[in-house]
Formats: structure tokens, sequence, C-alpha cells
């Protein structure tokens, strides 16, 4: 069965070109003009993935944003942001919203579809464990793959879907260090678009949820002038 895309914004030409090469790429879509119902609309829908332009009438795509992820119907699907300016982009990974990943307007079509089948691929991976792999222990961590849930000393963390993949990652490579670039090509995948600077904001975030104090990080440490390494031992549990 075909993936569903909701697509969340107000400018008709524009979604309906977004529509139009989502189709072209094999996914079903549907398009959401915005206002006060469509959280609901979104969570009657269960799209796998969710666009979401950031400029909507009544409430704005960051608000939307930050609904979905205390929705549990809808929590976990990746959300892509549509942004008119750069200087949204910051919000959109910034800690208190919770967007997997931007794109920056005007952008083209060819792109979106890219980079959302990549976001899906992803998410189907982490979705379909094998039955040995279904449960990764690390100390205080542990990953329920299947459920895509994390906790620590048992508490349940909640984490945005490249957080989780991102936090998952590590665990399954402690104590190697890994560069920007490396994190970006084995966690978001081969994609030209986003920063090394996305690795760092993703980071902070994944920091604010599993460190006591993010700022004196005792896991996800910085490796100077490189990149993270993750640092764990198992009696640290
Ligand atoms: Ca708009």
């Amino acid at each position: 069965m075909s993936k569903k895309i909701a697509i969340v914004e107000d400018e008709a030409e524009l979604a309906s070109l977004i529509e139009y090469n989502l189709s072209r790429g094999g996914f079903q879509s549907k398009i959401f003009p915005g206002g006060d119902r469509t959280l609901e609309d979104l969570r009657d829908w269960q799209p796998d993935l969710i666009i979401l332009d950031v400029m909507l009438p009544g409430q704005d795509g960051f608000e939307i944003c930050r609904r979905i992820r205390q929705t549990p119907a809808l929590s976990s699907r990746p959300v892509v942001f549509l942004t008119a300016r750069s200087d949204e982009v910051d919000r959109v990974l910034g800690l208190e919203i919770g967007g997997d990943d931007y794109i920056t307007k005007p952008f083209s079509p060819r792109e979106l579809v890219a980079r959302i089948k990549a976001h899906l691929r992803r998410s189907e991976t982490v979705a379909a464990p094998s039955a040995d792999t279904a449960e990764l222990l690390r100390g205080p961590f542990r990953v329920d793959r299947a459920a895509r849930r994390v906790y620590v000393n048992e508490r349940e963390i909640e984490l945005t879907s490249t957080e989780f993949r991102l936090l998952e990652f590590f665990l399954a490579h402690p104590g190697h260090a890994w560069s920007r670039e490396q994190l970006l090509k084995e966690v978001w995948g081969e994609q030209h678009f986003v920063t090394p600077r996305t690795v760092d904001v993703h980071i902070r975030r994944l920091r604010e949820q599993i460190e006591d104090k993010p700022d004196e990080p005792g896991y996800l440490v910085t490796v100077r002038g490189f990149g993270y390494r993750f640092e764990i031992t198992e009696s640290a549990a």
C-alpha cells in the first residue's frame, strides 16, 4: 500500500504542485489547508509523514508541530517543514518544536520527494526490526525498536524520529568517535541538503533529553575538532 503524505499548506497552487509530484512518486497524499481542525484531521487520516508549512492561517506550523508531538497517534511521524525564510530554520530545529527536517522555499519538488523517500526508508528500517534486535540495552538505556520507545532507567523519554535514530545509532556504536559528516551519512542517509550544523542542533536536543546536565554531557560527549562520541559503561546502570 502506498504511503500517506499529509500536505499542510494554505497556498493552493503550491499544495497541488506538491500533491502532483508526490502522486508521480507513488505516494498517496492529501492537502490540509490549515485552520483549527488541522490536528484532528491529521489524526483521523493517519499520515506516514507530514509536510508542514510554517506560515498558515490561524495556528502556525510551529504550533501544529508542537501539538503533533503531544498527540500519541501522531507523535512519532516525521515532520518536514516548509519554510519561507532561512531564519525560521533555527526554530524548526530548535528544542521546543520537534521538526525532523526542513526545506526552504522555493524548492524543487523533485528534491522534496527525494527527501520524503529518505525519511520513510529510515522510519521503515526502524519500524521493522528483526526479532533478535528488537531491544537494545546499554547501561541505563533501553531501546524498544518495535515500539520506537526509549527508556532511561525505565523512565520513558520523548524523542522525535530523528532523535530516536541518532540515539539508537550512538547506542549501537558506543565508544566510537563520529564526525558530523559520518553521522549525516549514517543517520540522515545520503542527503545533500542537510548541513553539519543540523547534526549539532539535534545533538543539543538529544542532550536535553538524556543528560542530567546538558552543558556537561556525560554520555554524548564532544570530540573537539572532530565530532561526537557516546560514552557508556555497562556499570553505569
Ligand atoms: Ca503558507
